[in-house]
């Protein structure tokens, strides 16, 4: 969005009606039931790694949400996340990252079908520790969804992170920050400024 500013003095002097302060939108949290939640009790599927799954709605609800799943450093639709969530593939990297001791055995050579028997075994022991986690939902304003949906994962996820930790200092409903409180990634050309300044 670009302002326009009125380079010649106007003859009328008018009084202004309100001062606006330029300033970025950008996002926040809840603690509510993730849609990720839903959808899998619907199926009757219980799986691992949720807590680290960021689910990414968009305010007003105009796109299909999406996911960032930590464990796998991956960006994910919604379509497609209650199968990764069941993979094998999430499994093992979210039992390697966060119950290293269950799999010592990882970095031996094992055929591949024993390998993934082995890691769903592991899964099913750990299931029953995990029931009470949810992802983590964040809401974002349009622009942010499209930028943090299209970004690069590390730069996705930090965005997420940082929303999340500016919403346990102001717990405001839809953070509002002066405008330069948040930067994003100085190494990406990308079109950040759109997404971060909306008024
Ligand atoms: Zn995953």
């Amino acid at each position: 969005m670009t302002a326009t500013v009125a380079l010649s003095p106007s003859p009328v002097v008018q009084k202004p009606t309100s001062i606006v302060t330029p300033r970025i939108i950008k996002g926040s949290t809840t603690d509510d039931l993730s849609n990720l939640s839903r959808i899998l009790a619907v199926k009757d599927t219980s799986v691992i790694g949720l807590c680290f799954v960021w689910e990414c709605r968009v305010v007003p609800p105009k796109q299909p949400t999406f996911y960032l799943c930590e464990s796998c450093s991956l960006t994910i639709s919604v379509n497609d996340i209650c199968d990764h969530m069941r993979s094998t593939k999430h499994h093992s990297k979210y039992l390697i990252r966060q119950y290293p001791q269950f799999m010592y055995w990882a970095e031996e050579e094992l055929i591949p079908r024993m390998s993934d028997v082995l890691t769903d075994y592991i899964a099913d022991l750990v299931k029953g520790r995990e029931d009470s986690m949810d992802a983590q939902t964040v809401l974002l304003s349009e622009e942010c969804f499209e930028w943090v949906r299209t970004a690069p994962f590390a730069e996705a996820l930090n965005v997420v992170q940082r929303i999340k930790e500016e919403k346990k200092r102001t717990d405001l409903p839809l953070i509002v920050t002066p405008e330069g409180e948040f930067k994003p990634p100085l190494d990406t050309p990308r079109t950040h400024a759109g997404i971060l300044i909306c008024i």
